[in-house]
């Protein structure tokens, strides 16, 4: 049996350790700078780093990396040894202060959106020493930012430490005014459930699509899929538990609280949540939970899915974002609380919350938007692509009352008066468990549930800090100024909930009438990637990120570009593979089935004229129908791809992307429909690559 106390973070090099190894003055001014953002003495920085390499090479560490979130949506490395000739003929393990908190690499492969001119190739990665350096497979990972020479973010991680930081100063304004003078920082938590499909490796190899494309593009619906939800939460099997339990392992190795783990609702789909922490440290570790995932299910002879939508007509996947704020005293503000002070603030957050995310619909609607995600919003489960919020009744009816100003019932018979009476309780069990909601109050935290399951969260916790901020600024800079506190803040809610309560919606949020309804409060409903992102750039969402300083308008501008570049790029290998296999491997099997059906025919006809071919009739004739039919569709397919290098190389990104939704994606609908009856009829020791069947339900 393991020690698991013992083993959990024994790669990290975490606090206790720092503590341990430091001297004392060089952890305090280390302390200094991981708490206050201070910069670090390069001497200070020499020490750490001749201890953070001695203590990395005793867990086995010969390599160091940066280890940074260029805007491609996957972390990036460049390992470097610490070795140094001793000027002899011999090495010497050696790491300086400056190679620890400072890198340069070539970034020219990097997307900038044009903020690096190519003359100007180079990028430079900092350390974030809030996010605790690590050792993985022989090599000591420390977490940095990336940004280019001219200063320009090139990264996720400078936003979100940015907006992390702009957050703490308003809600510390928010916790002022309510007379908490001892709380010094204000962080927001992040808890992120991570759903993924374990897959056969060898089956996984004989795919083309989930090879290049991580998801199906064919697949016809095997007799069974999830209708009768005996996968959700059923028992595991062996080979997927043995996958877990060193899954687990290696997380606890590396500091993560790897905590829940069970099947979802598709066959073959799975989940693990961490308990949560700060938002920067739940961002990189699950980041690390994916990178594990991928490692640890190759030892298992399995592949690890973690795209969206792997297979049509089942469940994709989406990861839950669990959010809070808490202090360093240890206090969650979206946390119901005892007196009517600590109401009042607690309707308050709630208040902030509820006009950011109906003033901001759009950026929250942009942080999910992703060619992948879009097969998957909207869809089957998954949040409708609508912004909406649940709070649950007892909370909405609260909200009521304030802006009626009427009686709450469990008040005690008068009217509620925000911060001179204690908060009626109720049951938390009230508050979720509509899982409809795609931003849910869930007790003490809100849970979005739009992301997708391969999103890195860097920028979805950017937006969610940023627009709270933005609303906290406004509330602080009201209330600071009131004559009489109490009365303002009553007004001031009851004000903002009644001009925002459209955005709270506590009915089913996947329901027809709900997209009506919507329609008519005037929500937006932006359904796909391309109708969302132009948002990002508008004038009211650039001012914002300029205002608290989270991105310039030419940097939001940059990412819009990279967004919608890579949008086009997904689009283009996903038909592209299509092409492939429908030209080499699916026609191919048609006419070689049809072949064979023909021959059997004739072979009956010459056996005796009088028997019945006509089931070989028909089915060699749909089947060249259909076969055909993809011939034709591959042609169209294949001029869209030649159109849309025309329309890039002219270098509208939003036109170039417009047109691949609106005309290869449809085609390629189209496509797979003609490929999916194929399978269905064609011999099954013919048809090219294992089917949903093979895939879904083999047992493992
Ligand atoms: P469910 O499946 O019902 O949504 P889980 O237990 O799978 O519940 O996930 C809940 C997630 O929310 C966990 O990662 C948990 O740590 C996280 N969480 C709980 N409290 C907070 C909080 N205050 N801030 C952020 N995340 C939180
Ligand atoms: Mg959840």
């Amino acid at each position: 049996m393991d020690n698991i106390p013992e083993m959990f973070a024994s790669c990290v090099f975490n606090d206790d350790v720092m503590r341990e190894r430091l001297p004392r003055n060089i952890y305090e001014s280390l302390h200094n700078t991981i708490d206050e953002g201070r910069d670090l003495d390069l001497t200070v920085a020499n020490i750490v780093a001749e201890e953070m390499k001695n203590w990395a090479v005793s867990k086995g560490a010969t390599h160091y990396t940066h280890w940074f979130q260029p805007m491609t949506g996957f972390p990036a490395q460049k390992h470097e040894a610490f070795i140094k000739p001793d000027g002899q003929s011999r090495v010497i393990m050696d790491f300086s202060g400056k190679e620890l908190i400072r890198g340069e690499s070539d970034a020219s492969s990097f997307p900038s959106g044009g903020l690096r001119a190519t003359f100007e190739a180079r990028g430079y990665t900092a350390w974030d020493p809030t996010s605790y350096a690590f050792v993985r497979e022989g090599s000591l990972y420390i977490p940095t930012v990336f940004c280019s020479f001219g200063g320009y973010a090139l990264d996720s991680k400078t936003p979100l430490l940015r907006s992390m930081q702009d957050l703490n100063i308003q809600a510390l304004r928010i916790l002022r005014l309510f007379g908490n003078n001892d709380v010094k920082r204000v962080m927001t938590t992040t808890g992120l459930e991570q759903e993924y499909f374990l897959i056969d490796k060898e089956m996984y190899a004989k795919r083309k699509d989930l090879e290049f494309c991580g998801r199906t593009l064919f697949g016809a619906k095997p007799p069974k899929g999830q209708e009768i939800d005996d996968h959700y939460l059923g028992t595991i099997k062996p080979r997927v538990a043995a996958y877990m339990a060193d899954l687990d392992k290696e997380l606890w190795k590396l500091g993560i609280f790897a905590k829940t783990k069970h099947n979802e609702v598709a066959p073959s789909q799975h989940e693990l949540a961490p308990v949560f922490t700060n938002t920067n440290t739940a961002v990189d570790h699950n980041l690390l939970i994916m990178e594990v995932m991928k490692s640890v299910a190759d030892r298992h002879g399995f592949v690890c899915l973690l795209g969206e939508k792997p297979f049509n007509g089942v469940n994709g996947s989406g990861k839950h974002c669990n959010w809070s704020l808490t202090t360093d005293t240890g206090v969650n503000l979206l946390e119901p609380g005892l007196s009517p002070h600590e109401n009042a603030q607690f309707l308050l957050f709630l208040t902030a919350l509820i006009k950011a995310v109906d003033e901001y619909q759009d950026l929250v609607r942009v942080s999910v938007a992703t060619a992948s995600n879009d097969n998957r919003l909207g869809g089957n489960e998954a949040p409708p692509a609508i912004v909406s919020m649940y709070l649950g009744d007892d909370l909405t009816a609260i909200f009521e009352a304030a802006e009626n100003g009427s009686e709450y019932c469990g008040s005690g018979g008068s009217v509620m008066e925000i911060g001179v009476h204690v908060l009626p309780s109720f049951p938390k069990d009230s508050t979720d468990r509509n899982r409809t909601s795609p931003f849910a109050f869930t007790g003490n935290k809100f849970e979005f549930r739009m992301p997708g399951s391969s999103q890195p969260m860097g920028d979805i916790n950017t937006t969610l800090n940023l627009i709270v901020s933005e609303e906290l600024e406004q509330f602080a800079d009201e209330l600071e100024g009131a004559e009489d506190f109490n009365t303002t803040l009553n007004e001031l809610i009851k004000r903002t909930y009644s001009q925002h309560k459209r955005i709270i919606w506590g009915g089913d949020g996947y329901s027809e009438s709900w997209k009506k309804e919507a329609e008519n409060r005037g929500l937006l409903h932006l359904r796909d990637c391309i109708d969302a992102l132009p948002y990002m750039v508008s004038d009211k969402n650039v001012t914002l990120y300029e205002k608290h300083s989270i991105l310039s308008g030419e940097e939001i501008k940059a990412r819009y570009e990279i967004r919608l570049s890579t949008y086009r790029k997904q689009i283009k290998i996903e038909a592209l593979t299509m092409l492939e296999m429908v030209k080499k491997s699916v026609i191919p099997a048609a006419v070689k089935y049809s072949a064979e059906l023909a021959e059997a025919a004739n072979k009956k006809l010459k056996f005796s004229p009088s028997l019945d071919v006509s089931v070989e009739k028909t089915l060699c004739e749909r089947i060249s129908s259909l076969a055909n039919a993809c011939y034709r569709t591959c042609t169209e397919i294949e001029n869209c791809v030649s159109v849309t290098h025309e329309l890039h190389v002219k270098g509208d990104a939003l036109v170039t992307a417009r047109y691949c939704r609106d005309n290869t994606v449809p085609l390629m609908k189209t496509l797979r429909g003609y490929v999916d009856e194929l399978e269905t009829i064609v011999d099954s020791s013919i048809w090219p690559f294992p089917t949903y069947s093979d895939l879904l339900f083999t047992e493992v």
